[in-house]
């Protein structure tokens, strides 16, 4: 599956790269770099994955020190309330008017 090559967080580009490695994901914050591993899961659980690592890019540039535990209940909270609400995720992404 084809992966987002990177995000803006906070003023910054982070990039996102497929790695074998022994996890789902991984965040290196001093590179700004997300890795997902897709290998054996589904398209789903990458994008879950993704988003998952998003937070911990989050926690960790604002040094929240959010356990992983938390990490993973919040963004498992965020990614099934979007895959829920697409109309409401489409609404907030739109244009704002004037
Ligand atoms: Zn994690």
């Amino acid at each position: 599956m084809k992966l987002p090559k990177s995000f803006r967080l906070f003023g910054k580009t982070w990039s996102v790269k497929k790695k074998k490695l022994g996890e789902s994901g991984n965040t290196c914050i001093h590179r700004a770099q997300v890795q997902i591993d897709p290998r054996d899961t589904s398209p789903g659980q990458v994008r879950a994955t993704l988003l998952h690592e998003v937070v911990h890019a989050i926690e960790g540039d604002l040094e929240l020190k959010m356990s992983e535990k938390l990490t993973s209940r919040l963004s498992v909270a965020m990614y099934g309330w979007m895959r829920d609400n697409p109309d409401v995720v489409k609404w907030l992404m739109e244009k704002e008017s004037k």
